[in-house]
């Protein structure tokens, strides 16, 4: 009966097809646990004293309804009133109206409960659009707190709420994964006492993460993560490792460009290191933007293939996954290697890519999630390098290395991470910090501009002989493109027409590489964009970035975005243009950016000004690996989740099952 959580909803809700698939999309999932995890945000109260209620409260009466008033003019509301059983006057005004459907619903005499806004007039008490007409026995339902959640469009609280409270009511006591001792000693709620807490809110206090029975469930997810890291763990050393040597036979005949960093040759100098140990290799680059991970990573997987192994890239976007593969076909050029990439939009010539994957002619295989899909097998492969880890759940990089023969894992961040967060992440591993950038790099200027002087400054970028980014946040809720849209017919009337492009994560794969081409190729000058072009996008010659609504991102992000100038020796520009008015902590942000390029002092300052109390979304922050907790502020929690994960048996079905409710969660990414 376990599995109850984890089948459709739809087997147990009564509901129309329509509504099913509005609360799918609102839910993320129609798993009954999917519903169970969306949690309400606020409150809503329903007082039933018409004697004392307050502005925020809604108020629910019962009354006989004594008067309907349709008014001479449409503009008009249409008033019905009501008297309650003490005498009472109530009226219920409806704007925007129906006359003949109110009349039918609130019939003369008939008696109702009535819930929805009220206020005091100098006429007695007006119930604007009341939310619920229902008959008078139902009044006990709708006086106390209810659950306030989050919604799409056309889906109203109530009907969620319905279909929350249905499933609460059928759900099983789900036996506990987290044993009793610990229950006990830290005071936790049971899961099943959790859940049905969570949704039954009765103070404002109870919303917040910091109550109980939301710790409980934020320690479930810290639990699964650390369960799979133990997996990992385990993994890693069932499987033998050879240790690998650089032969010289293809570094040898490596041109670069370019010297590399003394952080670049350090950071070498500990992979070769790992590579020499029987261990296996798991190793963490964290590296500012633009210090020049991708060149590190490349000589790693050569050293690989000396080995008789094959590497792979596993990349967060099928963009950076197209550019990695061009940087290292030319930095390859002439080794004579076989390179190949696989992404999930294009699938034409995927049996013969499996083929040459399986015997071993492909050495290097680029890609995205593509690579993780079943049925992808090498034949010895002994290097997994991952872009921006932190956009990969656990189990993503557990499928990886059942792929692997000598599992040897180097990733790369960008995203520089406090140590508990790393504990917590990714489990023991080495790190290697470059710190300094290629020589010849000009500091990026910053400047904060008021989107009111957008015009002075577009006059501004006219006159300078540079490629532009021009960055719009896209409000993912509403899915809308319009910002961008506006903003590049703006730029087309500034510019010309055959200068501005667009680019966005609903284009195809195909067309976004095309448009990327031409804007590398100095077909066009300005490429306005979302933040598709966020990671690792590398056009040396774009040496301005505009971005728009600046105080809309975090500071990670924006430091992320910012690095996408500064590639080349060219002097560069990053313009934040925010929308008045500014929060404190809003104008303080933005200073700190201009004040500095370090972005693991930016990273530093972010939490502390987080903990000042401006909490960013997970999405802002750049982890979005988890959803009730937050790796950098639950250390205690994490703590905790470490030590009962050491004391529960990992093979067991109410492990597997825990794992199983929050598989979803953790390993959606974000492409
Ligand atoms: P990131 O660390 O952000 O992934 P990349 O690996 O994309 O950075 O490197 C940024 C740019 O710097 C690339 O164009 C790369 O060719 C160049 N680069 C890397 N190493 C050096 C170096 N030692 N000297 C000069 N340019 C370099
Ligand atoms: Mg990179």
């Amino acid at each position: 009966m376990n599995h109850f959580l984890l089948q459709p909803s739809h087997r147990f809700l009564k509901l129309k097809e329509f509504t099913q698939k509005l609360i799918k999309k609102c839910c993320s999932g129609d798993r009954v646990i999917d519903l169970l995890f969306h949690f309400p945000v606020s409150i809503q109260n329903r007082s039933g004293n018409i004697y004392d209620f307050s502005d925020k409260d809604k108020l629910t009466v019962v009354i006989r309804i004594t008067d309907h008033k349709a008014p001479h003019h449409r503009a008009s509301p249409y008033k019905v009133t009501g008297q309650t059983a003490d005498g009472n006057i109530i009226t219920i005004v409806y704007f925007n109206y129906h006359a003949a459907f109110i009349r039918k619903s609130l019939p003369l005499d008939g008696i109702f409960m009535v819930s929805g806004n009220a206020h005091r007039t100098t006429e007695g008490i007006q119930i604007t659009h009341p939310d619920v007409i229902a008959p008078p026995s139902m009044l006990k339902y709708y006086i106390g707190a209810e659950p306030v959640y989050p919604l799409v469009a056309r889906l109203t609280n109530r009907t969620l709420q319905y279909a929350i409270n249905s499933l609460l009511k059928i759900m099983p006591e789900i036996p506990d994964w987290i044993p009793e001792e610990f229950i006990n000693k830290y005071e936790l709620a049971t899961f099943t006492k959790a859940i049905k807490t969570i949704h039954s809110p009765k103070t404002s206090a109870d919303i917040l993460a910091s109550n109980p029975a939301r710790k409980r469930i934020a320690i479930d997810e810290l639990l699964t993560s650390q369960i799979r890291l133990r997996q990992i763990r385990e993994s890693m050393s069932k499987q033998q490792t050879v240790p690998f040597f650089p032969t010289n036979a293809i570094i040898q005949h490596l041109h670069l460009p370019f010297e590399l960093t003394d952080d670049q040759l350090s950071c070498l100098e500990d992979i070769k290191r790992d590579f020499a140990s029987p261990k296996p290799m798991n190793r963490l680059i964290q590296g500012d933007v633009g210090a020049g991970k991708t060149v590190v990573s490349f000589i790693s997987m050569l050293i690989a293939l000396e080995n008789n192994s094959q590497a792979t890239l596993l990349a967060p976007t099928e963009i950076l996954a197209i550019q990695h593969f061009n940087t290292i076909k030319k930095m390859a050029e002439n080794l004579k290697l076989n390179i190949d990439i696989m992404l999930s939009s294009n699938r034409k010539f995927r049996s013969q890519q499996i083929e040459r994957l399986k015997k071993g002619e492909t050495q290097i295989l680029i890609g995205t999630h593509a690579i993780l899909e079943h049925g992808i097998e090498f034949k010895n492969l002994g290097l997994i390098v991952i872009d921006e880890q932190h956009r990969f759940g656990v189990l993503q990089r557990l499928t990886l290395i059942k792929k692997c023969r000598y599992p040897n894992i180097l990733t790369m961040s960008a995203t520089p991470i406090p140590r508990t967060l790393l504990l917590g992440c990714y489990g023991d591993l080495d790190v290697s910090t470059m710190k300094c950038k290629p020589h010849g790099r000009k500091p990026i200027e910053t400047v904060v501009i008021s989107s009111s002087k957008i015009d002075n400054l577009i006059q501004k970028l006219k006159t300078i002989n540079s490629k532009i980014y021009w960055v719009c946040p896209v409000i993912e809720e509403s899915e809308d493109l319009m910002d961008i849209n506006t903003r590049s017919e703006y730029l087309n009337k500034n510019f010309s027409p055959k200068d501005v492009f667009i680019l966005h994560g609903k284009m195809k794969s195909k067309e976004k590489d095309n448009i990327i081409n031409r804007f590398k190729n100095g077909e066009f000058k300005v490429l306005v964009s979302t933040t598709v072009i966020e990671v690792g996008v590398d056009i040396h010659d774009a040496n301005v970035i505009v971005i728009e609504h600046a105080e809309r991102f975090g500071l990670a992000q924006l430091h992320q975005l910012r690095g996408r100038v500064g590639r080349g020796n060219e002097a560069s520009y990053c313009v934040l243009l925010y929308h008045y008015p500014l929060s404190t902590i809003g104008k303080q942000r933005l200073q700190l950016m201009k004040s500095t390029n370090d972005g693991f002092l930016l990273s530093e300052e972010d939490l502390k000004l987080r903990g000042a109390g401006d909490i960013l979304g997970k999405e802002q922050s750049g982890f979005n690996a988890l959803r009730f907790s937050d790796f950098s502020h639950n250390h205690r929690l994490i703590q905790m989740a470490e030590e009962i994960s050491h004391d529960i048996e990992l093979n067991s079905e109410s492990v597997k099952f825990l794992c199983e409710i929050f598989s979803k969660l953790n390993d959606d990414v974000v492409a």
